[in-house]
């Protein structure tokens, strides 16, 4: 299988142990390993492709343990590096009971935010046949010009690149900032993937359209995914669009639900980037990359919700 490489931060979050509290309230908290583009890599592998992460983490006890998950999962950690001085990013989650979830993150600097190019693993990254980012390595320096240099070598190395904004607004100084620096790597990407939440954010618009999503496009782009939580996904090709329904599921935690489907979608495109254009296969894959999301929903966790190759044969076959 080629390999797809996932970048960015790879973290703790702490999870209350009861639910619909403030995280002033809670009585104590849940080691739930995470970030997203982490996520990503693991979705991968457990569905039997082949993935790598590359990021920083703090040489501490909670590095070495999600270094630890990524090897148990068969996620090569080869690109990942480990920061002497700074800490594992962590940070503590709620989803209180008026519906808000509180979010308050220790970075400060954190590891993930210290990578620098010098450090990447450029052998690699230019061995990777999908390469796959979000935007909160965009944040600071020096991580966000090993972010742009990384893209870069993928690219030139022959890689798909795919971008998750992944939006956490609270991690950057402004909404006009997160924005920008969202924006300012769009026209780069082959496949992006966006939240209804993020289509509205990016397009300021508060429909979520064909309108809206198309505004969005860009001349180099191939495929446009919004994903829709129960409601499913959109797609938006060059040639073609339409939509895909979520599967119904018994929802307990969405969390890594959008990061499965794009492990299972960059799953089935990586050997064969040309699905990409032929809608009837690019719909079986959508269908396969739904049934993830909707399984990861079943379980607690992201990470322990990320199904294998036979679970989600199982949905698509019930
Ligand atoms: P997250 O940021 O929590 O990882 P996201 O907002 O990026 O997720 P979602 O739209 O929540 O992404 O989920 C991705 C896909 O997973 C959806 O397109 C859908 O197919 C599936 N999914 C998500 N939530 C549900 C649900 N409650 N029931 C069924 N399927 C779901």
């Amino acid at each position: 299988n080629g390999l797809i490489v996932s970048f960015g931060e790879m973290l703790i979050d702490f999870v209350p142990t009861v639910s619909g509290v403030s995280l002033a309230e809670a009585p104590g908290f849940l080691k739930a390993p995470g970030g997203a583009p982490a996520n990503v890599a693991i979705a991968v592998a457990r569905l039997g492709g082949s993935a790598a992460f590359v990021g920083k983490l703090g040489d501490d006890e909670f590095g070495l343990m999600l270094a630890g998950i990524l090897k148990e999962n068969g996620v090569s950690a080869d690109g990942v590096n480990f920061d002497k001085g700074a800490r594992t990013a962590l940070a503590f989650v709620t989803l209180r009971a008026d519906g808000e979830r509180e979010f308050m993150f220790y970075r400060n600097p954190s590891a993930d935010m210290l990578l620098t190019p010098d450090e990447l693993n450029l052998q690699l990254i230019r061995s990777a046949k999908v390469f796959h980012y979000g935007s909160i390595s965009l944040i600071v320096e020096p991580c966000r010009s090993a972010h742009l240099k990384a893209m870069e070598v993928a690219k030139d190395g022959g890689a798909l690149l795919s971008y998750d904004p992944n939006l956490r607004l609270p991690l950057w100084a402004s909404a006009e900032e997160a924005r920008e620096q969202i924006m300012s790597i769009w026209d780069k990407a082959d496949v992006i993937k966006v939240s209804d939440v993020e289509l509205e954010f990016l397009t300021g618009s508060d429909k979520i359209d064909d309108e809206s999503a198309l505004s969005l496009w860009h001349p180099n782009l191939k495929l446009l995914l919004v994903t829709l939580g129960e409601k499913g996904c959109r797609y938006y090709t060059k040639n073609f669009r339409g939509s895909v329904d979520a599967y119904h599921v018994k929802a307990v935690d969405t969390t890594g639900a959008g990061d499965s489907f794009v492990g299972a979608l960059l799953c089935k495109i990586v050997d064969d980037h040309a699905i990409i254009e032929d809608e009837p296969r690019l719909k079986e894959v959508l269908k396969y990359a739904c049934a993830c999301g909707a399984i990861t929903t079943t379980k607690k966790g992201a990470i322990p919700a990320l199904p294998t190759h036979s679970d989600v044969l199982t949905l698509l076959n019930a």
